[in-house]
């Protein structure tokens, strides 16, 4: 095949995964979106296996037994993983399969300095920007991975002189580069890069709290794309470069917007809390304090009786898979007359737009689904809201308790509204780890048990009461 018609192949990729990004920015164009996303990687993978084989027969045969090899392996982890993870656990996989580009990107700079083509200075920054992005990326996006899953809890390490530390590793990272330079025989200093800048990347993550965490995830995607462009400079693949460019740009365009939803600044994230010493109270402090509880019967009762209703649905709703029998119940609703709605805060659950998905699988009607800022200052016009399974984001010490962790996080105002009853199994705390002072306020009325058991009896009880 003429080099002329692998560039434009190349070419065609790139443009491909730009409309794929286009195609995926919205719901309706989601699906077109990834499809163009698989065509484009097709032809990539199928333009190089071709240029492969029309490579000297040595070459051909060493290069295409590892890369099949690869490619089998990787296909059949990556199909059972993709088949077998539940949405609610997506964070997780995404975090983990960061970090695999990440370790790409270490192996190639190894690959590129051992073989001595980090020759000039050029190449030899090239090739330790590569090594020290992609080893942050690689340790970050584990120890992001862990808090997730929850292995590791979710509360930040803030270390006395943190930042003195990350600016040491940093600095550290650059001597050891410059005293090594590009020599083939600089392995301990290479060694040494590897281990500073994966003790960084660790130690900026860790020291992140659970409420910074989709922040956090959404811009270890972007320094995955850094690192994977990074990794396209040491091979010379252009198209790796465009790639890597384009999820890195991307990833940093979400972080900001999803900081900006936050209310949070991207330096701090990007700091690990630079500048804010969080006063946490928060797990394992919990107040003794009463709280009203209800049932299933008062809780139809009060449905019934409202003029209008907003449904918060949260993580929980996502665990227990309760979306289609609240679905069920504002149909029946919507059907006596009571002005119903769906309340979405930007990171409900554990992906953004995980509620959204939710909804739309149910088949909730968009026209009643608002975002946080359409619908935050009609809580106090509101007779009910039903919170389901969720809690970081209807927590008021948000906005009323500078010493919580997540002061300054915009929150849905539900206890604005006449009645709140919060259905969750216990009077546990949601992901940020802190209490929630809207279970003890006194418009607020608990409903304890599993999301759907609780939604399906409610359903029943409204049912009955209907006919
Ligand atoms: P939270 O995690 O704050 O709260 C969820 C609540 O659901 C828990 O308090 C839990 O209480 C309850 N719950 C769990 N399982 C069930 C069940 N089966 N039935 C009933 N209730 C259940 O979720 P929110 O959606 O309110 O907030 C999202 C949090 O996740 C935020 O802190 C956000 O920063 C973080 N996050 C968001 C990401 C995103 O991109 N959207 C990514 C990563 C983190 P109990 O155990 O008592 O039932």
């Amino acid at each position: 095949m003429p080099q002329s018609l692998a560039t434009v192949t190349y070419i065609v990729a790139a443009m491909l995964f730009v409309a794929s990004l286009r195609g995926l920015s919205n719901q309706e164009t989601a699906r077109r979106g990834n499809f163009l996303g698989i065509v484009g990687m097709l032809l990539a993978v199928g333009v190089t296996l071709i240029a492969l084989l029309q490579s000297p027969v040595t070459v051909k045969l060493t290069h295409l037994g590892v890369l099949g090899a690869a490619t089998a392996v990787g296909c059949l982890i990556g199909s059972v993983l993709a088949a077998r993870v539940a949405m609610t656990s997506m964070p997780e996989l995404v975090a983990i399969l960061h970090s695999f580009v990440g370790a790409a990107a270490v192996l190639v700079g190894v690959g590129t300095a051992l073989e001595g083509r980090a020759h000039d200075v050029a190449h030899a920054i090239e090739t330790y920007i590569g090594i020290v992005v992609g080893a942050i990326t690689f340790t970050g996006s584990i120890v992001a991975f862990l808090k997730l899953r929850g292995t590791i809890g979710s509360r930040p390490l803030v270390i006395p002189g943190r930042h003195l530390i990350n600016i040491l590793l940093v600095s550290g990272c650059i001597a050891l580069a410059v005293l090594g330079g590009g020599r083939k025989e600089a392995v301990p200093h290479l060694l040494g890069v590897i281990g500073l800048a994966s003790v960084l990347g660790a130690h900026l993550v860790m020291a992140i709290g659970g409420g910074d965490m989709p922040v956090v995830v959404s811009l270890l995607n972007s320094y995955s794309g850094w690192a994977a462009s990074a990794a396209g400079f040491m091979l010379g693949s252009d198209l790796l470069v465009i790639v890597g460019a384009l999820v890195g740009s991307s990833g940093a365009i979400l972080s900001f917007i999803m900081c900006k939803a936050m209310n949070r600044s991207i330096w701090n994230v990007v700091f690990a809390g630079f500048g804010d010493t969080p006063k946490a109270k928060a797990k394992g402090d919990e107040e003794q304090r009463p709280v009203q509880q209800t049932n299933v019967e008062e809780t139809a009762d009060l449905l019934l009786h409202a003029k209008s209703v907003i449904v918060v649905p949260g993580y929980g709703m996502a665990v227990a898979q309760a979306q289609h029998p609240v679905k069920e119940i504002t149909s029946m609703l919507a059907g006596r007359g009571v002005q119903v709605r769906y309340a979405i805060h930007p990171v409900a659950g554990r992906l953004p737009g995980h509620m959204n998905v939710l909804l739309a699988e149910a088949d909730v009607p968009y026209d009643i689904v608002r975002e946080m800022e359409e619908i935050n200052e009609d809580f106090e016009k509101t007779d009910v809201v039903v919170v389901i399974g969720a809690n970081d984001i209807v927590n008021p010490s948000a906005l009323e308790d500078e010493s919580s962790p997540i002061w300054g996080m915009p929150v849905l105002e539900v206890w604005k509204a006449a009645k709140v009853v919060m259905l969750k199994r216990s009077m546990a705390a949601g992901y940020a780890g802190v209490e929630n002072p809207l279970c003890f306020r006194e418009n607020t009325l608990m409903l304890f048990g599993d999301a759907k058991q609780t939604v399906s009896k409610l359903l029943t009880a409204i049912a009955a009461k209907m006919t």
